[in-house]
């Protein structure tokens, strides 16, 4: 899950960034309307955090230049506003949730996990293959109803294979949806978060679910077959 913050106040932006990356969230931040729009041009995001006072434009334009775009991704804005007008203008715009400055990084992590549950389609709440469970609301993991604990990017490599079943996914994929802009390592980061995943839901359990694609990268499948 990958998220754009566009916010100006750089304590706060770091702060978001932070603590959103410690959930395991791929996330990029911008303090422009003109690079943030540049930016949901060319990468695909699943939410974005707005602030809505920005120095070169108001946030609220930017979400009316978004959705002529036809771009359905979930926006939260953040504001020190709390009158009505802003956000009922807001809201109109296309604003998707609305959280009042200050807040308590827990709300908005809430809020954060309950948009990206409903992301642009109606998503399930619980991601299944054969007995694997994931819960996207609590993060939780079960194989064979045994709980997994798996640290965030476990989790967030886990849920991106679970999103999409059957289907083959590259490294730089991968490292494109789990990590962020910033990440300048090498992809065969992948394969180690990938082999640290088999170990904890796959290796004690049948039948195993993470395939290795020679060559090409990674799926999670129902005939695995090692
Ligand atoms: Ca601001």
């Amino acid at each position: 899950m990958r998220i754009l913050i566009v916010e100006d106040e750089q304590k706060l932006a770091g702060i978001l960034m932070r603590s959103l990356k410690g959930e395991g969230y791929a996330v990029d931040s911008t303090e422009t309307v003109a690079e943030a729009l540049d930016l949901v041009q060319s990468v695909h995001y699943d939410l974005v955090i707005l602030d809505l006072l920005l120095p070169d434009s108001s946030g609220t334009s930017f979400l009316r230049s978004l959705r002529q775009q036809q771009q359905d991704v979930p926006v939260l804005v953040l504001t020190a506003r709390t009158d009505i007008d802003a956000k009922v203008e807001n809201f109109e715009a296309g604003a998707d949730d609305y959280l009042t400055k200050p807040f308590a990084f827990a709300e908005l992590l809430m809020r954060v996990r309950a948009l990206l549950r409903r992301g642009p389609v109606v998503q399930k709440n619980t991601l299944k293959m054969a007995d694997l469970e994931l819960d996207r609301l609590t993060r939780q993991v079960r194989r064979a109803g045994q709980r997994i604990e798996l640290s965030p990017k476990e989790y967030s490599l886990l849920e991106y294979l679970l999103l999409n079943p059957g289907r083959v996914l590259s490294r730089s994929m991968i490292i494109d949806r789990v990590w962020d802009h910033s990440f300048e390592g090498f992809t065969n980061i992948v394969d180690v978060y990938v082999r640290q995943l088999r170990k904890k839901v796959d290796e004690s359990y049948e039948p195993k679910l993470i395939r290795t694609v020679r060559g090409l990268g990674y799926s999670i499948d129902l005939d695995a077959g090692q």
